[in-house]
């Protein structure tokens, strides 16, 4: 069965990839800014060219290098897609996003902290308990990012869902500090 390859010129960006995989199907034109297929027959800026047997393997695999899918490779009797055949088992897995607080909560070994908004100092502290209602650090800011990397260069946190809830709270106390709001852990900002 007769494969074919097609060629989109007005998508091609002149990356080259197509060149470097199958060079004898491909080459870049005078300036490097589009690829050219050898030997085929063109339609409204479309190029087509039959693919011999021993070279479909590089055929393919300068369709799949090609960023902006230009190039198109099917079967002339069946009309079937090839490329995008192999293609779709790349494609991305998309995954509901689901938690159960009560099921899934996992304590973080190394303590858990108290967050909040020192109106006075205009800071936010994040106190560390590594036991119950206890602080023994207390690091503040008034930037998200050098309080969260401060609490993790400290090595005060270990759990990753921990760690992104932090990241969440002490950006909800910096935003509240920032506009004058209310802020109490866990609870959402008040925006009146
Ligand atoms: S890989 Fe695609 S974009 Fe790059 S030159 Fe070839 S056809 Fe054009």
């Amino acid at each position: 069965m007769a494969k074919k390859v097609e060629y989109n010129r007005l998508k091609c960006i002149g990356n080259g990839n197509c060149v470097a995989s199958a060079p004898s199907y491909f080459q870049l034109n005078e300036n490097g800014s589009k690829a050219i297929l050898k030997n085929s027959k063109e339609k409204d800026d479309v190029f087509v060219s039959t693919i011999e047997e021993n070279k479909l393997n590089d055929v393919i695999e300068a369709a799949k290098q090609c960023p902006v899918n230009a190039i198109k490779i099917y079967d002339d009797e069946t009309d079937e897609d090839i490329v995008s055949v192999n293609i779709k088992k790349d494609k991305v897995e998309e995954i509901e996003a689901k938690y159960d607080d009560l099921k899934e909560f996992e304590m973080d070994k190394k303590g858990y902290f108290l967050i909040r908004v020192n109106k006075e100092k205009q800071r936010v502290e994040v106190g560390h308990c590594g036991e119950l209602n206890k602080v023994d650090v207390m690091v503040y800011g008034t930037n998200p990012l050098e309080i969260y990397m401060t609490v993790i260069k400290k090595d005060l946190i270990e759990n990753m869902g921990h760690a992104a809830y932090l990241g969440r709270e002490i950006q909800k106390a910096c935003t509240a500090l920032k506009h004058n709001l209310e802020y109490i852990q866990d609870d959402e900002l008040e925006t009146v």
